[in-house]
């Protein structure tokens, strides 16, 4: 089965991202401290900044836990000494809660349960300690004020980059199940029980607007043989070929799934069985054009054989595609390589 194409971006693509932006923070802060006369917290920006330059470069090695482990001590420690160093009014305990949603989608429950509780600890001591003891390198007031907003201010803009990046997660590991729900994994058309769900809408639609509904069901000749002769991978091969085929020759609003093995039903809304007939030969004559190759570049010699029908006033789905089917019987007993249509 073909990959699905990732659409989202990827763990460490974000994280890579991260840590751009909290080094560009960090020689913000190194700047600003640094102008404030805190020479001590100033340079641990310093520090902060190649750990993140070292986390920067194991993502790119796609070392993620090497990475991860950075990332948490660098956030960590420097959350504490920022509140130790000028109080804790000073917001860097912010950057510790981040960690909350990261740990539920990163880590088994059982072990972010346990990392939360860690997390909480430190959050509630670093917050006793602060009461019980004054902050050990003072800033003005005002100083203290704009280092607030600041961190608050990037707080906000990292949970919001985060929260939209779990969303996509979220959002794309649905679009992989629906699509896996929905569709056949070798040849990529809608699977029977999907194209069964698609029938039963079009079915109301002709309930309320009476627009005719034809179906076709079409059948590899001697497909066996195909299986037989060049072995069963060719035989998917030339499977998903006809796949391909038959979908180039229908409109958008057409429908297509595999029904059966080597078996494929179409649906044509809005469309009379004389047109549906029409449209079945020309996939016969396409399919018949078309020059078949296995993969190793043997010719194959294939045909298909189809049943066209119209739905009916008081129809089932079934009724219609039996009548269907009859008529591609019909059509394998008259010598196949060829399209019948339903009788009344
Ligand atoms: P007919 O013209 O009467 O339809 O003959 P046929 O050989 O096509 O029909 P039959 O029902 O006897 O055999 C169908 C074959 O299709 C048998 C089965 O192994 C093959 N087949 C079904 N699904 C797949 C598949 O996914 N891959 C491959 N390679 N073969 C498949
Ligand atoms: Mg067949
Ligand atoms: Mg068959």
């Amino acid at each position: 089965m073909e990959p699905i194409r990732e659409r989202r971006p990827q763990f460490w693509q974000v994280a890579k991202r991260c840590c751009q932006i909290a080094a560009s923070v960090d020689v913000a802060f190194f700047f600003i401290f640094y102008f404030l006369g805190s020479p001590v917290l100033a340079w641990i920006n310093v520090a902060s900044v190649a750990m993140y330059a070292i986390a920067y470069r194991a993502l790119g090695k796609r070392r993620n836990a090497l990475a991860v482990s950075l990332i948490w001590a660098e956030v960590i420690l420097h959350a504490g000494l920022g509140i130790l160093m000028i109080g804790w009014e000073s917001g860097f305990h912010y950057y510790l809660l981040m960690f909350i949603p990261a740990l539920f989608v990163s880590v088994r429950l059982k072990l972010a349960l346990l990392a939360l509780v860690a997390l909480w600890s430190y959050y509630i001591g670093l917050y006793l300690v602060m009461w019980l003891i004054e902050p050990l390198q003072p800033i003005s007031r005002e100083a203290l004020l704009a280092v607030y907003l600041f961190n608050l201010t990037v707080v906000f803009s990292m949970f919001s980059y985060l929260s939209f990046f779990y969303l996509s997660m979220v959002t794309s590991a649905n679009r992989k199940l629906r699509k896996l729900a929905t569709t056949d994994p070798l040849t990529r058309l809608f699977n029977r029980r999907h194209m069964t769900h698609l029938a039963k809408k079009e079915l109301s639609r002709y309930e309320r607007n009476g627009h005719p509904l034809s179906f076709i069901l079409l059948d590899i000749d001697h497909f066996k043989v195909i299986n037989d002769r060049y072995g069963h991978e060719a035989g998917d091969y030339v499977l998903k070929e006809v796949a391909r085929v038959i979908k180039e020759q229908l409109r958008t609003q057409d429908l297509i799934a595999r029904w059966g093995g080597e078996e494929f039903l179409v649906i044509l809304p809005e469309t009379t069985i004389g047109r549906a007939e029409a449209g079945a030969e020309r996939i016969r004559a396409g399919l018949l054009a078309h020059q078949w190759r296995t993969p190793g570049g043997e010719l194959v010699e294939l045909t298909i054989s189809a049943g066209v029908s119209e739905f009916r006033p008081g129809d089932d789905l079934n009724a219609a595609i039996n009548r269907a089917d009859h008529a591609l019987y019909r059509g394998k007993d008259n010598g196949r390589n060829r399209v019948e249509v339903e009788t009344v």
